[in-house]
């Protein structure tokens, strides 16, 4: 499947039209790994803080480039065929704190939210799911739909990659689309783990000599590269 694989060059392109169906395959591949329902969104974020973000209607098991639309940081419609998700906040939110962030998941995924819904904390159980551990919570299950919503999620990521909220879902941030997507799916991955294995035990937490390890040596563009093509070589 060599011929959909991302090429290091497409990772970091500022090429509009690359940029939609990069966003448009990983809200397709969050859908596929039921990571992101009918309701979840993604964006990037362009030069001069304009926003590519799925429209809040698209059908995500069937996303084309036609659903994605440019808003600016108010959410105004700036070019596409529909209106940004109400949550478009959260988004903006995030980008008016981190100016390093390039691109956000949001999705409402089960497994992490199974965590939050019982105060259960978030621990490193797998090496991959230990890239975005600690893991902050946002103690409110509330919407970001507007912009003390949006600050106060903002706050509570900080310089974080990842955040949960409270018995709602999560969000994930990166420098490309490819990075954000690959902790989405690592994050969701090790709270499966995680669950599961509280069913029969107490899983084993790795130490922070192991969690430092890991960073070191999984946080490279080339695994998140592998992680996206293994992803996208299923989309067909
Ligand atoms: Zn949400």
């Amino acid at each position: 499947m060599a011929d959909v694989a991302l090429k290091p060059r497409e990772a970091v392109t500022t090429d509009i039209s690359a940029l939609k169906q990069q966003l448009v395959d990983c809200i397709r591949m969050l859908e596929q790994s039921d990571i992101i329902d009918y309701n979840g969104h993604c964006s990037i974020r362009l030069d001069d803080n304009r926003i590519l973000i799925n429209v809040g209607s698209c059908q995500r098991s069937k996303l084309t480039v036609a659903d994605i639309c440019t808003i600016d940081m108010e959410g105004n419609v700036i070019e596409g065929n529909g209106k940004p998700p109400l949550e478009f906040h959260l988004h903006a939110g995030v980008y008016r704190a981190r100016p390093d962030v390039r691109a956000v998941v949001h999705a409402h995924p089960k497994w992490s939210t199974f965590l939050t819904m019982v105060g259960q904390s978030y621990l490193p159980v797998y090496a991959q799911g230990s890239l975005v551990y600690p893991m902050p919570v946002l103690d409110s299950p509330n919407s970001i739909n507007n912009k003390p919503m949006a600050d106060r999620l903002a706050a509570t990521l900080g310089d974080r990659p990842a955040a949960m909220m409270k018995s709602h879902g999560a969000v994930t941030v990166g420098k490309t689309i490819v990075e954000a997507f690959v902790l989405a799916n690592y994050l969701e991955e090790n709270a499966y783990r995680q669950y599961m294995a509280l069913q029969i035990g107490k899983p084993y937490s790795f130490t922070d000599d192991e969690v430092a390890l890991c960073r070191e040596k999984l946080w490279t563009e080339s695994l998140f590269k592998r992680t996206w093509d293994h992803f996208r070589a299923k989309l067909g």
